[in-house]
């Protein structure tokens, strides 16, 4: 087990070291965009911090935290087909994990839709960042009567949702065209944060929904336990990739602004204790004499009720979105 835990450890330096290198290579900042806030376009915003040359900013009346100025979607666009970091973490990180990955993420995440539609047939179902195809095979899996559309701009990994059966259009989201209108629910999980223009994106996966279509997403809490109290040390704030940490407020205003309805915002999350444990126990990080005192001495079922206090709380990093396109415009 600690084996494990150092040669992961060394996989994901490794990894970061790249990741550096990209950005050298990848950004030039003279070329960065400045923006308003994505979730509600204020321009009363407040500096944060800077990590890796990325300026963080937070937006004093929704609270949303995101990079300011930011990569122009072309550069990012190049940056995810093409860099060194992004073949090291497919084929290093998260090859070797799949199918663990399968069984504690995947399969939830189907059993979750298949909860949430019940026993449907007949549907058009698009996974956006399709990646090696998992989730939409869990749900065929458990829906075999609907269509299946991985969106996925990887060709190495829409080539891999191919051989799966998986209809498959190899394109960023942004650029799929003549789909208007086809689909009865597209889901997105852990995207929203990487993209550019949160706006354009969600103004297009309106236009693909079919009246009364669902979307369900996932992507991180800017205002969750562990992000709040770990900040700019949180390992979750990975420029280039996390542009945009909303939050249960924001994105339910920028979702509203589009025409979106029926929407609910919440935070299952599972993880934020032992993100937190793992950097005071493990990193020797300093988070105050409460916090080491918890890590420390509480026992495990005082830990398990402070996770289960965080989720019933919306306060966890972890944000899961669903929303719905009104039948009648
Ligand atoms: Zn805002």
């Amino acid at each position: 087990m600690k084996e494990e835990d150092i040669r992961k450890r060394d996989v994901f330096d490794r990894y970061l070291k790249l990741v550096e290198k990209d950005v050298k290579d990848f950004f030039d900042f003279n070329f960065f965009k400045h923006i308003g806030c994505p979730a509600c376009h204020s321009n009363d915003l407040s500096g944060e911090f800077i990590k890796l040359g990325f300026n963080y900013m937070s937006c004093n009346y929704c609270s949303t935290l995101f990079v300011n100025p930011r990569p122009p979607f072309e550069i990012l666009n190049k940056f995810y087909s093409s860099s060194p970091s992004t073949d090291f973490w497919v084929k290093e990180f998260f090859m070797p994990v799949a199918e663990a990955r399968r069984e504690n993420i995947f399969k939830p995440r189907a059993e979750y839709v298949f909860k949430l539609f019940g026993d449907i047939s007949g549907h058009i179902i698009g996974d956006i960042g399709a990646g090696f195809g998992m989730f939409l095979e869990e749900l065929k899996r458990l829906l075999p009567e609907n269509e299946y559309v991985a969106i996925e701009p990887s060709l190495e990994m829409a080539e891999i949702c191919r051989k799966k059966d998986l209809k498959t259009i190899c394109s960023p989201l942004e650029d799929v065209t003549g789909s208007d209108g086809v689909f009865d629910c597209l889901t997105a999980f852990e995207l929203m944060e990487h993209i550019y223009d949160p706006k354009m994106f969600l103004e297009k996966v309106y236009s693909l929904l079919k009246p009364g279509g669902y979307l369900i997403f996932t992507t991180l809490n800017g205002k969750g336990f562990d992000i709040l109290l770990l900040w700019e040390r949180s390992k979750s704030v990975s420029p280039p990739h996390h542009l945009n940490f909303f939050n249960p407020k924001s994105i339910g205003l920028l979702l509203e602004e589009i025409g979106f309805m029926n929407i609910e915002a919440t935070t299952p999350g599972k993880l934020d204790w032992d993100i937190v444990e793992g950097m005071i126990l493990k990193e020797g990080m300093d988070l105050g004499r409460f916090w080491k005192v918890v890590a420390k001495e509480l026992d495990s079922l005082g830990k398990k009720t402070l996770q289960e206090w965080i989720v019933q709380n919306n306060l966890s990093s972890h944000m899961r979105v669903v929303a719905q396109k009104p039948t009648i415009k």
